[in-house]
């Protein structure tokens, strides 16, 4: 499905800029300095996306986009605009974040305006900051637009507040991505406020680990645990346990992410929520 994204690259010709470094220019001819919009698409529900980021995708001649931007979204960008797959994950397509650096720094040498387009809040565990190095040290003007991080996503969808007066006074996000025992979190420090939520991203094939590391350092084994996948989408599932259960129900449903792990008390004050009613424009 991705595929039908992908467009033949834009005719260009070579050209020295200002500092002397080779750059590209546009078969348009315009030499005017182009820029780069990072943006956050949201988890999912094509309506997520804000205003600002919808304006400045439609002022936009190319958008590079990751995996987690859904189908949905896609398929609602303008076709005039071309859309490029950059994400990490499907096998062939894949670039390292490296190149994608490289690409955005090409493409807007070349004069273009490039949407940059991520799931969720790009500020949030999605490696903006290497891509705004690079941009920074090219001299090109970029600015960015926050999305909705999947975590807020969750809480309205499922109807689990991620903050309550009674119970959760902070929130958390961590990655779950531990390449090895010296990058895994401080678990102490997550056990030790016993008045905070801890939302997991990236960590539904660690969420057996996660579990036994909380309880290990102290947590009660009664707390409550939400895996939400594919939130805010038509097929978002929730699965509810506590820390002894939560990874066994998980393995049940075979779910394949994205996925966020929650643990905390603001579960018990879930409310019920009704989802379905945000999908009357979609109908
Ligand atoms: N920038 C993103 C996070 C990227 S890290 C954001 O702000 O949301 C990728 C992880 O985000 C996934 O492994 C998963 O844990 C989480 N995630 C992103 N979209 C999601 C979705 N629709 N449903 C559940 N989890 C999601």
């Amino acid at each position: 499905m991705i595929s039908t994204f992908f467009r033949a690259a834009w005719p260009r010709s070579g050209l020295a800029d200002r500092r002397g470094h080779q750059c590209l220019q546009a078969a348009s001819g315009s030499s005017a300095p182009g820029k780069v919009y990072l943006i956050g698409a949201g988890p999912g529900d094509a309506e997520l996306l804000t205003l600002k980021a919808w304006r400045m995708i439609q002022q936009s001649d190319l958008v590079l986009f990751d995996d987690l931007v859904s189908e949905e979204m896609l398929a609602m960008l303008p076709a005039h605009i071309e859309k490029r797959y950059v994400g990490k994950r499907c096998g062939q397509h894949s670039l390292s974040q490296q190149r994608i650096c490289q690409l955005l720094v090409e493409e807007a040498q070349s004069g273009r305006t490039i949407a940059r387009l991520k799931g969720g809040d790009p500020a949030v565990f999605a490696r903006s900051a290497e891509e705004c190095d690079a941009l920074e040290q090219a001299g090109i003007d970029f600015a960015i637009v926050p999305g909705i991080t999947a975590a807020s996503g969750l809480s309205a969808w499922c109807g689990i507040p991620l903050t309550h007066r009674e119970c959760a006074q902070s929130v958390r996000f961590i990655t779950a991505r531990m390449q090895s025992a010296e990058s895994e979190p401080d678990w102490t420090s997550l056990v030790g406020n016993q008045t905070e939520t801890l939302v997991f991203y990236m960590g539904l094939n660690r969420l057996e680990l996660i579990c036994q590391r909380l309880v290990q350092h102290g947590m009660d084994p009664e707390m409550p645990v939400a895996v939400v996948e594919k939130v805010s989408l038509a097929d978002q599932q929730m699965i509810l346990g506590d820390l002894t259960d939560i990874a066994s129900r998980v393995r049940e449903q075979s779910l394949n992410g994205p996925a966020l792990i929650l643990v905390g008390e603001v579960i018990r004050h879930r409310y019920p929520v009704s989802p379905a009613l945000l999908n009357t424009i979609r109908a």
